[in-house]
Formats: structure tokens, C-alpha cells, sequence
């Protein structure tokens, strides 16, 4: 069972992820629970690089390709050996986000990107994908509240947020089948039991 958490910096998905894994792992079942950019040595050093030089410094076709290398890599040694031991994944972050953030984000078109992160994970999608949706205005407010780590990139108008936020939106309609959405504003506990409610779609 593959498991991701996705939307806009300051949603809420790491709180979420931990609140998912221990209650999975309440009910016996082993759970991995990884993130990208990471979750391999060379996704996490693609993570430093990445965020490290900032949008900036990077173009955006070199960036997208980072990110989808990072993938690639976490796919092949982390999350299809984990699938295939019967294991639960809860990744924060996967094909959607770089979707958003390289695709609508940095202008190089949802599709484009979609096509080269499909090739580089062989055309792995999670099972469902839970959108915490969140208002751009609110996840600058919870970013700069402290919760988040300094290596997220805070500096980026709300315009580019916004971006990020739609794009996720379409992608949720283009599949309501794969999506769980979800207004990240809910307390912590409704949304963990919104998502722990809609795992019987995907483990049923
Ligand atoms: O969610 P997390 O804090 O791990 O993401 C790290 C940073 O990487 C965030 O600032 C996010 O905006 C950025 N990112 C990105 N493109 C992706 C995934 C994450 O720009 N595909």
C-alpha cells in the first residue's frame, strides 16, 4: 500500500504522516515512512543541493531533473523493495509535487514534467494521495510560526504559492480516484481521521 501527502509549504503533511504511521503501526501493519526530496544518501544530498542554492540559482529544467533523479533513486531502493515486503509506504511528497512546483511553480508545464517523473519511476502512483489544501496566506503564516525546517523555501511570493495550490487542485480532479482533499485549516485530529476514514477505498 502506497500512501503520499501532498500540498503547499506549511500544510500540515509531516504532523499528518506521523499521525498516520502510528496508527498504522497501532494495527500491526509495518510502515516506512520517507519523504522527498530524499529519503536515499543521494535524494537527501539532492535535497541539500536543491534547496541549498535556492530556485535562483538552479534553472528550472536542472532543478525538475534533480528532483526527479532524487525519485528515481527513492523509488528503486526504498519504495518498491518496501512494497514488495507487503509493507505500508507514507511518503510526504511525491510525483505531484514536482508537478506543481516545477510543472505550474517554475513554468515548465504539468505535462512535461509528469512524462519525465513517470519515466524515472516506471510509472509508479501511490494508491491515494492526500491533498492537505492550503491557502498560500496561512502556510507563510505557519512556515514563519517556526514549525517548519529552515531549508524549505520561504522566500517565494504567494503568487508562486498560489500557483502550486491550483495546479494541485487540478491534478485532484483530474483523479478523484487516487485523491483524498482535504482543508489543511481543520484541526490535526479531524484530518487524521478523514484520512484514516478514507484508507478502505484503497486497502478494501
Ligand atoms: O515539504 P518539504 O519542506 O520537505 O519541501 C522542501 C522544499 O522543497 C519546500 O520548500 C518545497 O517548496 C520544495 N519543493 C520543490 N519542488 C518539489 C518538492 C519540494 O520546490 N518537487
Amino acid at each position: 500500500l502506497f500512501l503520499a501527502l501532498e500540498g503547499g509549504d506549511g500544510a500540515g503533511k509531516s504532523t499528518q504522516a506521523a499521525l498516520l504511521c502510528r496508527a498504522l503501526e497501532d494495527i500491526g501493519r509495518t510502515v516506512v515512512r520517507t519523504r522527498e526530496p530524499g529519503g536515499t544518501p543521494i535524494g537527501e544530498t539532492l535535497r541539500s543541493l536543491v534547496l541549498e542554492h535556492g530556485h535562483g540559482d538552479i534553472d528550472a529544467r536542472t532543478e525538475a531533473l534533480m528532483f526527479a533523479a532524487s525519485r528515481a533513486a527513492h523509488v528503486h531502493q526504498v519504495i518498491v523493495p518496501a512494497l514488495q515486503r507487503g509493507e505500508v509506504v507514507v511518503c510526504d511528497r511525491y510525483i505531484d509535487s514536482s508537478v506543481a512546483y516545477q510543472g505550474a511553480g517554475r513554468g515548465l508545464g504539468p505535462q512535461t514534467v509528469l512524462d519525465v517523473n513517470l519515466w524515472a519511476t516506471d510509472g509508479l502512483r501511490p494508491d491515494l494521495t492526500v491533498l492537505l489544501d492550503v491557502d498560500p496566506a496561512e502556510g507563510r503564516s505557519r512556515r514563519t510560526a517556526g514549525a517548519a525546517p529552515e531549508d524549505r523555501l520561504e522566500s517565494e511570493p504567494d503568487g508562486f504559492h498560489a500557483s502550486i495550490r491550483s495546479a494541485f487542485l487540478d491534478l485532484a480532479r483530474q483523479e478523484p480516484g487516487r485523491y483524498l482533499v482535504l482543508a489543511a485549516s481543520a484541526p490535526p485530529e479531524e484530518l487524521h481521521r478523514a484520512i484514516l476514514d478514507a484508507l478502505p477505498r484503497v486497502t478494501a
